[in-house]
């Protein structure tokens, strides 16, 4: 898991798990996001962190995160993300 950086939508397809996380900075809402949903394709060259995203409480200060494994879509809508996890490694 670990938060977007110059990422592109088709590399988000290629990916073993083609699902964006999202979350509120404002509010507690978290999300998947499927390639459908950000109506992505194979040429896709937007980069994942310049998709205009809105939460639904009105935000537009989201978290993108990309997961690495099948079980991280889970982990990440339990409430952990890649920034929590640095916080929490802090004493290491
Ligand atoms: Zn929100």
């Amino acid at each position: 898991m670990r938060l977007v950086d110059q990422d592109t939508v088709s590399a988000l397809i290629r990916s073993i798990v083609p699902l964006l996380g999202v979350s509120c900075r404002r509010c507690p809402h978290r999300a998947l996001l499927s390639t459908a949903q950000l109506e992505a394709h194979e040429n896709d060259r937007r980069q994942l962190s310049r998709l205009p995203l809105l939460c639904r409480c009105g935000s537009k200060d989201v978290l993108r995160v990309l997961l690495d494994t099948p079980d991280e879509p889970q982990v990440f809508l339990a409430g952990h993300d890649p920034a929590a996890a640095r916080g929490q490694r802090s004493g290491f």
